[in-house]
């Protein structure tokens, strides 16, 4: 009897070493694929603000985004205060609503959160001359959706996901705006038209839906980066919204998403490069100059009393609607940041493509005298020192009484 015991003590003392030894070889491993796969640190570690600035390079900061003036602080602080007067008695009536008043449980607090960003989005970026709606979906999935009616669909799993982050939400929010803003529903509507006039299972049905899948990409990639630009105009933080992109990356991984969605390695590296020629303080200023010229919009219950219907506001003209940026906002800041970025290959192209566009601008041509000098101290050729002179000359043309360009035209 002594000895069965024995043995099974023994025997169990050897298996639980072996188990123990397997055990940390499977956290090892495991590890390592976490490494590869994490969805955590790693996708956001090259997401950051304004990555190079080289101390060493001339920039007496004349460069600036249109649309915007500055007003007096004093001025802001009172329309601020007037603003937040509006939005309190419009929290209180959404937020003391019964739960039964919704049709959905207790809606009346995530209203009023989601309420405020999006119409904040909607100010800053002259969105208000029509109406959104806002639709709660009981669906616990992470997801989002827009239709071509200004709806936007949040999830509740996407939601509660991230209801504490505003900026992760507002990063949501803007990438939905977008696709409406964009065109895309019409875009995609198109596709499905064509896709449907062919037989079932027929080589041109093939095509047609390759080229949707194609196009369905690039439609990604362009609401990433001009919600990523709605958001920023709204004073949100990128840096922040990280469970927004936490959950773009793990969304790759599901087939039927990644189907007409690109990667989440491949959107994630979009938002970083896009957001390297951003200027986001301008685009701040542009934000907080629209809101200060915009009233609060009133949020009402829809019809069917299941979602939230943000009000335009109907003395906006037509002017003043929103605009896709435009050439010469686009060509400045690319060609700026690069510069800035010490790319600077890459800002003497956009520089030229700016002055093609905008001929009489002395900023332009001084900072692409800057741009071909630093292209001379880098490489020696003479040809960059020549251009650096030529432009700078053009500049003093346009601007003749210009101290930085005097500068400039002195040191070369
Ligand atoms: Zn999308």
């Amino acid at each position: 009897m002594k000895k069965v015991i024995w043995s099974i003590v023994l025997c169990f003392v050897f298996n639980n070493s072996v188990y123990a030894k397997d055990y940390a070889k499977i956290q090892i491993r495991e590890m390592e694929k976490a490494q590869k796969y994490s969805t955590t640190d790693r996708y956001y570690a090259d997401y950051t603000e304004d990555n190079v600035f080289n101390k060493n390079i001339k920039d007496p900061k004349l460069i600036h985004l249109g649309g915007y003036s500055t007003i007096e602080q004093s001025k802001l602080n009172a329309k601020n205060a007037a603003d937040n007067l509006i939005y309190s008695k419009i929290k209180s009536a959404l937020c003391g609503k019964k739960a039964d008043d919704y049709n959905v449980q207790a809606y009346g607090a995530d209203f009023y959160k989601v309420y405020r960003i999006a119409e904040k989005i909607i100010r800053a970026n002259n969105l208000d001359f029509m109406n959104w709606r806002i639709v709660f979906s009981k669906d616990n999935s992470f997801n989002a959706y827009s239709s071509e009616t200004n709806c936007i669909t949040i999830h509740a799993g996407a939601f509660d996901s991230l209801s504490a982050n505003d900026d992760a939400i507002a990063l949501l929010i803007g990438h939905e705006m977008a696709h409406s803003i964009l065109g895309h529903q019409v875009r995609a509507a198109k596709y499905m038209h064509k896709i449907d006039s062919f037989p079932e299972d027929s080589a041109l049905r093939a095509i047609a839906i390759k080229a949707y899948v194609s196009d369905s990409k690039k439609m990604e990639y362009a609401a990433d980066t001009e919600g990523a630009r709605l958001a920023v105009k709204a004073g949100y933080d990128l840096s922040k919204a990280k469970e927004t992109l936490s959950f773009i990356y793990t969304m790759s991984n599901d087939s039927e998403f990644s189907y007409t969605h690109p990667t989440g390695k491949h959107r994630l590296e979009n938002y970083a490069e896009s957001r390297k020629y951003f200027m986001e303080d301008e685009m701040k200023k542009q934000g907080v100059y629209n809101i200060y010229k915009s009233e609060v919009l009133k949020p009402r219950l829809s019809s069917d009393r299941k979602s939230l219907v943000i009000e335009k506001n109907t003395a906006k003209t037509q002017a003043e609607a929103y605009r896709t940026e435009t050439p010469v906002d686009l060509y400045t800041r690319y060609a700026y940041k690069s510069y800035l970025n010490g790319e600077f290959e890459k800002a003497e192209e956009y520089f030229s493509k700016l002055l093609e566009l905008d001929r009489k601008n002395p900023v332009a041509y001084l900072y692409f005298s800057y741009t071909e000098e630093c292209l001379y101290k880098k490489t020696g050729k003479k040809k960059y020192l020549d251009n650096a002179k030529t432009f700078v000359n053009y500049a003093q043309k346009l601007a003749p009484s210009d101290k930085h360009i005097q500068e400039q035209v002195d040191a070369l």
